[in-house]
């Protein structure tokens, strides 16, 4: 029983370092509950909660853009254990659907994040100059850093090199389980008109977050957690819980809304 309540209440990473198949089990699970819910939707006949054009969508899609960004907001605070202490995992589960990479990799890569920080070899997406450059070397770099922990955790070896090679194309088969099971879901027009847009829309956001958090607009390429709180960041720290006032998050990664920390860190004036 405690092992069950522990497998649904502690975080991927914690079991990741406990078992060295962790992979296979999540991937596994998720591959069971797609096919599932695939399964029953087309035997039922299911037509996707919008499978026709409604003109008010267009009122719909900024919001599935908020909710798509908050998705990811909630599922860093599941990430450092900031709801109560039951719902983090549970939370960060739901949110990881809706941003696709789903919790483990997330999680995983953001505490790597923390750990390593501005270390070019290390941290997962170390920041540069160019925002497009940092954006492509995400991509690129997030699967590589992924296989690098497991190498850390469990050695650097032929077995192993081919163990994560097979684990990457399993994920990401499920990853592809999981884009049809929201296709199915939301039917046609609510996939292509409002998840497909909210998801990049998302994902560039997420990008731009990482980097100018890490204040890439430094002139002088000192890269470090910064406190932004100018223009567009004032929006963004109202409406997502202070996710700007990153300096501060990377002090104490415990609160949930780092905008709220007292004293708080200095605030990085605009550029120029
Ligand atoms: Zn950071
Ligand atoms: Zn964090």
């Amino acid at each position: 029983m405690t092992a069950i309540v522990s497998t649904l209440t502690s975080l991927p990473f914690t079991q990741l370092r406990r078992n060295r198949y962790f992979y296979l089990w999540y991937d596994g699970f998720y591959l069971v509950l797609c096919a599932a819910l695939i399964a029953l939707m087309v035997t039922t006949g299911f037509q996707g909660l919008v499978p026709t054009w409604d003109n008010r969508l267009w009122l719909v899609l900024p919001v599935a853009c908020h909710l798509q960004i908050l998705c990811s907001v909630f599922i860093h605070n599941a990430t450092h254990n900031n709801f109560p202490r039951a719902l983090n995992r549970i939370v960060g589960e739901l949110c990881g659907m809706v941003v696709l990479t789903r919790f483990a990799s997330w999680e995983v890569i953001h505490q790597r994040h923390h750990r390593f920080s501005d270390d070019v070899e290390k941290d997962p997406h170390p920041v540069g100059p160019s925002y497009w450059r940092f954006l492509v070397d995400t991509i690129v770099n997030v699967e590589h850093q992924l296989q690098q922990i497991y190498f850390d955790l469990y050695g650097d070896t032929p077995e192993n090199r081919r163990y994560e090679r097979l684990r990457a194309y399993v994920s990401y088969g499920t990853n592809l389980l999981l884009i049809a099971t929201w296709f199915l879901f939301l039917g046609k027009v609510g996939f292509f008109f409002l998840f497909v847009p909210a998801s990049i829309v998302g994902f560039f956001h997420l990008v731009h977050f990482n980097w100018s958090t890490h204040n890439a607009f430094s002139p002088s390429g000192d890269f470090k957690p910064v406190n932004l709180d100018h223009g567009y960041y004032k929006i963004g720290n109202l409406l997502w819980f202070g996710i700007y006032m990153h300096a501060n998050h990377h002090k104490r990664a415990g609160m949930f809304n780092p905008a709220k920390m007292q004293p708080s860190l200095p605030i990085t004036p605009p550029p120029g």
